[in-house]
Formats: structure tokens, C-alpha cells, sequence
């Protein structure tokens, strides 16, 4: 258990004191006892024995008050050096490592020796955590920015020479290549529709518009939409059981989940293979599965396939238009939930999808 700042500041306090007092004490007790000793010789010799008294008196109180101050200043020197050292010091280091970061170095952290003993071991925990969080930060929007060049540069590219072509004169707008440039374009507008809806989800300012939405409803109305496109591909798609249950849940959202994995069920499954969608209660929740049998994802990929733009194969998505923020898309609605989502690869792909139902 750490003790708190306040708390060893009161003990030293309280420390402090008795230490005076006791030096105090001690001083007036020897004093006393040696100016008596004193008086005792001097009555011999002496007859005024009152003035005799008062000045032993008055010397043995100026010397344990002196005794007393001397032992109050080193006392507090210890004290305030022990404090410099302990409250003084590592907010000095706090305050540059702050304006090191302030100037946009991000690796610098402040040493801590174990667990935190006190709220400034906390606060130095607490500024190690928020470097991390803003070098993360930084890497992110360094990816972000380098992979959104990297995304619009090859369609941008290749209108660019379209045109170039047709101004020349030597390409023809024929209406296969004008639809060409379209798709070219409408890749472009997925990804920009694709970066907005990321930015939307992950900003603090987004709530989900939460409501009892049956679950298996969900479902059923996802399938009809996209079972036209299963059956063009010669895919099938089928339904285990699904719970129906009621969830407190963002309905458009949850649509949106199921719309994401079964489009990529469908994307990646050659035609004559399927795609299975199964729903299963759990202790808090329940779970559902999107099972294809496509072209599975190989092991070492799977932790990265909910990164954003993050496609395993690049030139064979580039052919199926994914702009790989759909996952990262689908794992932040989940995640917005309270859910959690991950994939296995087993003959095909499988991933999962756990909501929680506490509190319904
Ligand atoms: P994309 O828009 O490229 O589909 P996603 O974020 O949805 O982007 O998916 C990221 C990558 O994960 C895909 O490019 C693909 O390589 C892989 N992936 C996703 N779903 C599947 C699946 N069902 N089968 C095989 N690979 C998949």
C-alpha cells in the first residue's frame, strides 16, 4: 500500500516537534542541574545568595534555549534537505522532462525504482504513461499520414496518365476506360468516406445512440442485403442459430459490424465456397461467429489485420477495392460496445465477435 505524501508529511511534522521538545527538555534539565551544581560551590564563597540564584537561574535558561535553537536549525536543515530531496527534486526532473516533450522529443521517461511509494511516484507514473500515450500518438499520425499518401498516390497516378493519354491524343474515352477512371475515383471516395468514419468513431465528442435493438434482427436485415451479392459470386451463405436476445446497442452499428466481416467473407472466398454466421450465449454475453471458407489469413498476420490500412496482400486487395480500414473500422464499433473481436485462421477464416449483455 503506497502512503500518502500528506501522511508522511504529518509524521515528519509530528517528528520534528517532538524532537525540539525533547532537545528542549534536555537542555533545560542539564543546564538546570549544572547552574545548581555551580550555585552549590559558589554559596560557599559568596553570602548574597539571592543575586547568586538568579544569575545561575537566568544562565541555565539562556543556555538550553540556545542549546535548543542550535538543535532546532540542524534538525531542520536534515529536515529540509530530506524534503528537497524527496518532493523538491523529482518535480524539478518532472518539470524538464515535461518541456523536452513540450519541444517534441517523445522517448524521454522519468526513472521510477519499483512500485510507487507516494502521489509523486504517482505523478511520475502518471507523466511515463501520458510520453507513452503521446509517442504513440505521434507514430500513429506518422503512419496515418504516410499510408494515406502511399493510398492516394496509385489511383491518383493512374488518372493522371489516363488523362494525359487522352489529352494526347493517343487513348480514346472509350466507355470501358472512362468506367475505369471511376473506379479509380470511387476508391479514392471509399477511402475518404473510410478515414471519416474512423476519425467520427475515435473522437471523444462521438456517442453511440444506445438502445434495446434485437440482435437477431440485425442479422437477418445485414443478410438480405448482401445475399444477392453471395449468390452472383456463387457463395453460400448460411445462418446457424442466433440468440434473440435484446441488447443495449447502437443498431446501425451493430449492422455495420455484420455488414464488414460478411463483405470480407465474401471478398476473399472463391465462388463455390461458404460463409456461416453462428451466435452463441456466454457467461455476460454472447458471441458471434462469421466462419468462411476462403483463403484464411496466415497466423503471423492475424494481429495485425485490424490495423488501419493494414492488407495482407496489397496488390490483390487493390483488385478486390478493400482500402483496409474495414476491420479497424468494425474492431472500434466493437470495442465501442464493450466488446471485443479477434480472428482465427482454420481452413478459411473465422473471426469472432463477443458483446456484452450484463445489465439487460
Ligand atoms: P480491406 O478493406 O482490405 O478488406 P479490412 O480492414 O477489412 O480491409 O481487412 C484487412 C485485411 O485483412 C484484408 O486486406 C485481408 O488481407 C484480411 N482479411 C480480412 N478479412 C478476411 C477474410 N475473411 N479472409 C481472409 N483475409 C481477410
Amino acid at each position: 500500500m503506497t502512503k500518502s505524501l500528506s501522511f508522511r508529511l504529518s509524521v515528519l511534522l509530528i517528528l520534528y516537534t517532538a524532537a525540539i521538545l525533547l532537545i528542549a527538555t534536555i537542555a533545560i534539565i542539564n543546564a538546570t542541574h549544572y547552574h545548581f551544581q555551580l550555585y552549590g560551590d559558589d554559596i560557599m564563597r559568596e553570602s548574597n545568595t539571592t543575586d547568586l540564584l538568579n544569575s545561575h537561574l537566568e544562565q541555565a535558561v539562556i543556555q538550553s534555549v540556545g542549546w535548543t535553537i542550535a538543535g532546532a536549525l540542524m534538525i531542520s536543515f536534515v529536515l529540509s534537505v530530506v524534503i528537497a530531496r524527496r518532493i523538491s527534486a523529482p518535480l524539478i526532473r518532472m518539470k524538464r522532462l515535461t518541456l523536452v516533450m513540450a519541444r517534441g522529443k517523445r522517448d524521454v521517461r522519468l526513472p521510477l525504482q519499483g512500485k510507487p511509494k507516494d502521489e509523486i511516484d504517482e505523478l511520475a507514473v502518471a507523466i511515463n504513461h501520458l510520453a507513452e500515450q503521446l509517442q504513440q500518438q505521434e507514430q500513429l499520425r506518422l503512419t496515418m499520414t504516410e499510408n494515406i499518401a502511399h493510398e492516394l498516390r496509385t489511383p491518383l497516378t493512374t488518372l493522371n496518365s489516363y488523362l494525359s493519354a487522352i489529352q494526347d491524343g493517343i487513348w480514346e474515352a472509350t466507355p470501358e476506360r472512362i468506367q475505369s477512371s471511376r473506379e479509380e475515383i470511387d476508391r479514392m471516395v471509399q477511402l475518404v468516406n473510410g478515414l471519416e468514419e474512423l476519425h467520427t468513431l475515435t473522437s471523444p465528442e462521438f456517442h453511440l445512440s444506445l438502445r434495446d435493438v434485437r440482435l437477431k434482427k440485425t442479422i437477418e436485415q445485414v443478410f438480405t442485403l448482401v445475399e444477392p451479392s453471395f449468390a452472383e459470386k456463387g457463395i453460400s451463405l448460411m445462418k446457424g442459430e442466433i440468440p434473440d436476445i435484446t441488447l443495449l446497442a447502437d443498431e446501425n452499428s451493430l449492422k455495420q459490424i455484420w455488414t464488414n466481416l460478411l463483405s470480407n467473407a465474401l471478398k476473399f472466398t472463391p465462388e463455390g465456397g461458404s460463409v456461416t454466421i453462428n451466435g452463441q450465449m456466454q457467461a455476460e454475453g454472447v458471441e458471434i461467429t462469421v466462419r468462411d471458407t476462403g483463403i484464411g489469413i496466415p497466423t503471423n498476420e492475424i494481429p495485425y489485420i485490424f490495423d488501419r490500412f493494414y492488407r495482407i496482400d496489397k496488390s490483390r486487395n487493390r483488385k478486390t477495392g478493400g482500402g483496409g480500414l474495414g476491420l479497424a473500422i468494425t474492431k472500434t464499433l466493437v470495442e465501442r460496445h464493450g466488446g471485443q473481436i479477434w480472428a482465427e485462421s482454420s481452413e478459411g477464416s473465422l473471426f469472432h465477435v463477443y458483446l456484452p449483455t450484463v445489465g439487460k
